[in-house]
């Protein structure tokens, strides 16, 4: 049976919803070239192996070792630059912004102190990713949260862990808006983040 190529998820919002924070032109360049290109990447990787072609990528991600070495590289990197910017995309929204809601309210303040320790300790370990990678927010198997970062596309579900909200800090992401500046856009990203999806995560997570 012929399995569906990955497609370019449809964002929730227009390319200008999230102005002045993001603005439209790195939304644009960001979504319909970049993520397209992983995905584009990551089906042309899959035509050479079609054995995986039915695997889901968190299955692909999570199984390296099972993926011909020919085609190692492309699906590490594109599949997970196909799963980082889809997870992105639905954490922020233009009704964004305040503080985090429900049981990872609760958790945030049980692990990090409260939530403004928490965003400084996200910005900080976000500026301090050097070249390109991400900033995440992720869960234990038993629920606790920590903030890490990965290289490259590379997602936390590779090492076990759960995320539940993450910041990209590629150049691509902000560097038509603030330049060198990255911390400037870690801090202001806040105001387009998404805790009720970001919550959803941690809910689902605590009940599967
Ligand atoms: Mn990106």
């Amino acid at each position: 049976m012929e399995t569906a190529e990955h497609t370019l998820p449809k964002l929730g919002y227009t390319y200008d919803a999230l102005e002045p924070h993001i603005d439209a032109e790195t939304m644009s360049v960001h979504h319909s070239k970049h993520h397209a290109s992983y995905v584009a990447k990551l089906n042309e990787a899959l035509k050479k192996t079609p054995d995986l072609k039915s695997k889901p990528l968190d299955w692909l991600l999570t199984h390296l070792d099972e993926v011909p070495p020919s085609v190692k590289t492309a699906i590490r990197n594109n599949g997970g630059g196909h799963l980082n910017h889809t997870m992105f995309w639905q954490l922020m929204s233009p009704n964004g912004g305040g503080d985090p809601v429900g049981p990872l309210a609760d958790a945030i303040a049980r692990d990090f102190g409260d939530a403004d320790e928490f965003r400084r300790e996200f910005e900080a370990q976000g500026a301090k990713v050097f070249g390109s990678g991400w900033v995440w927010l992720t869960a234990d198997d038993g629920g606790k949260l920590s903030v890490v970062t990965t290289g490259g596309h590379d997602n936390p579900l590779m090492d076990g862990l759960t995320p539940i909200l993450v910041n990209d800090v590629w150049e691509h992401a902000y560097y038509l808006k603030h330049q060198n500046r990255r911390p400037d856009y870690l801090s202001g990203w806040w105001a387009v983040t998404d805790w009720r999806a970001a919550n959803d995560r941690y809910a689902q997570m605590a009940r599967s």
